[in-house]
């Protein structure tokens, strides 16, 4: 067991979806909490990456941070989506190194899966495929954190370790309506639909698709349990273990805003990979399981959407 208690824990990426899920989630243990400041800590950067560590020194990291977003920005901004969460995995855990880190965590994706791997995914699918074409940089780079992770175990004793959490999403999300995941853009877009009394909703892809999803709450949760209790090279899931169609996200996400027009699918859209459900064997055998069902956290998703008005503007005002 690794006691969080007394602790100083680094969330680097703390106002982002997980990072700040896990600030909230992390205020309730007895550790003191430090979040690096993003005017002048570019994690991209290893000079200030080292500095921070160097100045802040704590014992314990969450490597929340990253260039995220949906499947259009991943798919067209390769580049960044490669090159950014390249020199943060690289920086951070150097960093952590150097500066005798107790334990990092390092958050993946199960987009480093192959496309057509078997499902539910077990994580010794890793590097068994090709990848899925839309999302293969983010994979790569995120592949390339968790080889660092192991590396740095196997070289020099370092406790760190990786989960790969499913698709997440919850109250911080990024909610733009072309460059953020599913659940947030639809969110956005069937609310517009609403207000605007709109008689239609346009959905990219076919909704054939298969996803699970995971509250970012009951992520938090999961990622501090497996900080406390794993230490391992091997890496863990995180999710649900159950799956819906794209339609039946849809259908619900419709119930939850209240909108009850027309669903049209856009198949000039991608669809990504046709289907990602985890094992989850691996964390539920540590006792941990998701608490917050999809209906739950679309209401929770949907309501802090609402208690930020200046999205629901922005959402407002984007033309369709
Ligand atoms: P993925 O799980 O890595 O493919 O990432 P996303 O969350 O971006 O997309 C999941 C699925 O939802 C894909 O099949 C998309 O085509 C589909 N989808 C349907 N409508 C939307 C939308 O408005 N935004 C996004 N991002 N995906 C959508």
């Amino acid at each position: 067991m690794y006691a969080l208690a007394g602790k100083r824990v680094w969330v680097a990426g703390d106002r982002g979806l997980v990072g700040s899920a896990l600030m909230r989630r992390l205020a309730s243990e007895d550790c003191e909490l430090l979040a690096s400041p993003r005017e002048n800590v570019d994690l991209r950067s290893s000079e200030q990456t080292e500095s921070w560590v160097r100045e802040a020194r704590p014992h314990a990291v969450f490597v929340a941070a990253a260039r995220v977003g949906g499947i259009h920005a991943n798919n067209t901004r390769p580049a960044e989506f490669l090159y950014d969460n390249l020199m943060i995995a690289a920086n951070v855990v150097e960093a952590a190194r150097r500066h005798q880190v107790e334990k990092l965590m390092f958050l993946g994706s199960t987009c480093i899966y192959p496309r057509l791997a078997p499902q539910p995914i077990p994580e010794s699918a890793l590097l068994t495929g090709p990848l899925e074409p839309t999302n293969e940089w983010y994979a790569v780079a995120k592949i390339a954190g968790i080889k660092l992770c192991q590396a740095y175990r196997q070289q020099y004793g370092c406790d760190f370790i990786s989960a790969m959490p499913t698709n997440l999403y919850g109250p911080g999300d990024n909610f733009d309506m072309t460059q953020g995941h599913v659940v947030p853009a639809l969110i956005a877009k069937a609310h517009r639909a609403r207000v605007k009394r709109e008689k239609s909703l346009v959905v990219w892809g076919t909704g054939r698709p298969r996803r699970e999803f995971l509250f970012v709450d009951d992520a938090a949760d999961a990622l501090v349990h497996l900080m406390k209790a794993y230490s391992s090279p091997e890496i863990v899931n995180l999710g649900t273990g159950s799956e819906v169609t794209i339609a039946e996200l849809v259908e619900k996400v419709c119930r939850v805003v209240g909108f009850d027009g027309t669903v049209l699918y856009d198949a000039s859209k991608p669809d990504g990979t046709p289907r990602k459900v985890t094992d989850v064997s691996r964390l539920a055998a540590m006792g941990w399981r998701a608490k917050v069902g999809l209906e739950e956290g679309l209401e929770r998703a949907y309501a802090w959407y609402r208690a930020h008005p200046t999205l629901a503007l922005e959402a407002m005002l984007e033309r369709a």
